[in-house]
């Protein structure tokens, strides 16, 4: 099917972009394309404008510090799949940046995009609610920060304002934690059926001087366990339940296996499922590659 018609704008810039937002009440922003061109074409969406950002230089592009990431919001998925500072400090965004859909969506498809457009079976919302990501935002009052926890509300349906544009993703160094990404993917698609994000410390407890006393040896521990899932929930949902059965105990098979087995009391009631895979199916496996996705997070935790 053909799109409806629609005004076409391409902004150059992040204040000619708000300024055309402004003009132009209704209009959608277009980056990639991946997810907005379907649907127009489907009629899901009819704007009278479309404006596009896709060439705005300041949009692009990874840059690190001590405190992390700085990702551009037209940055790519294929760009962030081969960055080494993503590799470094955030390796499951890499990781699940390299497991979207096929090269054409990972060379023209971008995180802005991927986040604004909230799909619940999108991989980057589930590992960036894990690494605690902050999102910056260009409205009408100006700039603002918004927490991953508090950009999603629902099935694609994010805290963004008519006259907002996303610009920029930053992200706490996870170096010295062990991070990991594993999704059951569609296999038509490769949209998460359901994806699991981790990231894990391995450190130590005990060993202090009431420990010499008791004579406790020191012990080796999960810490600063942080776990989303997604695919299968409205929006990303860290585990809380999970993250709980993991601190302060041993890096152990047991330990995984118990603490992913918490993920269906996290899961809630509100489950998504379709014909391929209905949501009580999903919630029976999702424990399966939770415990995948700790294992691989506690053994890139050994090596950091
Ligand atoms: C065949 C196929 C397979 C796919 N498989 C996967 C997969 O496995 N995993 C996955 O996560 N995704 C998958 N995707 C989706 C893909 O990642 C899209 O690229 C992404 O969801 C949208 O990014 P985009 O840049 O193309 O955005 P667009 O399609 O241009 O825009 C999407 C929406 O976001 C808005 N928008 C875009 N940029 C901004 C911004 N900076 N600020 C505010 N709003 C903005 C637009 O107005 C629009 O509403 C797949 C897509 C296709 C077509």
């Amino acid at each position: 099917m053909f799109a409806a018609d629609f005004e076409y704008y391409r902004a150059g810039s992040v204040a000619e972009a708000g300024q055309l937002l402004a003009a132009h009440p209704g209009a959608k922003l277009l980056a990639g394309g991946h997810s907005l061109i379907p649907l127009l074409k489907l009629r899901l969406a009819a704007p009278a404008a479309v404006i596009d950002i896709g060439r705005i230089a300041e949009l692009r592009g990874i840059s690190a510090d001590d405190d992390g990431l700085r990702i551009g919001a037209l940055t790519t998925h294929a760009e962030i799949a081969a960055s080494d500072a993503v590799k470094e400090h955030a390796a499951a965004l890499a990781e699940a940046a390299s497991q979207i859909g096929d090269p054409a969506v990972r060379n023209r498809g971008t995180i802005g995009g991927n986040l604004a457009h909230a799909d619940p079976a999108s991989d980057l919302p589930t590992v960036l609610a894990a690494l605690g990501a902050t999102l910056t935002v260009a409205g009408k009052d100006g700039e603002r920060s918004v927490d991953v926890g508090d950009f999603f509300t629902g099935v694609m349906m994010t805290s963004l304002g008519e006259n907002d544009l996303l610009t920029a993703i930053r992200v706490p160094s996870a170096a010295g934690r062990g991070t990991a990404y594993v999704k059951f993917s569609h296999p038509a698609s490769r949209y998460a059926v359901i994806g699991v994000a981790v990231a894990l410390g391995i450190g130590t407890k005990g060993g202090g001087w009431i420990s010499k006393i008791k004579g406790e040896p020191k012990e080796t521990v999960c810490t600063d366990a942080a776990v989303a899932i997604g695919g299968l929930v409205p929006k990303p949902l860290r585990c809380s339940g999970v993250e709980a059965a993991l601190n302060d105990q041993a890096p152990s098979d047991e330990t995984f296996g118990a603490a992913a087995a918490a993920v269906t009391g996290d899961l809630g009631d509100d489950l998504l499922g379709d014909v391929f895979a209905s949501g009580d199916y999903r919630k029976a496996v999702a424990p399966v590659y939770v415990q995948r996705a700790l294992a691989a997070a506690a053994e890139r935790a050994g090596q950091a």
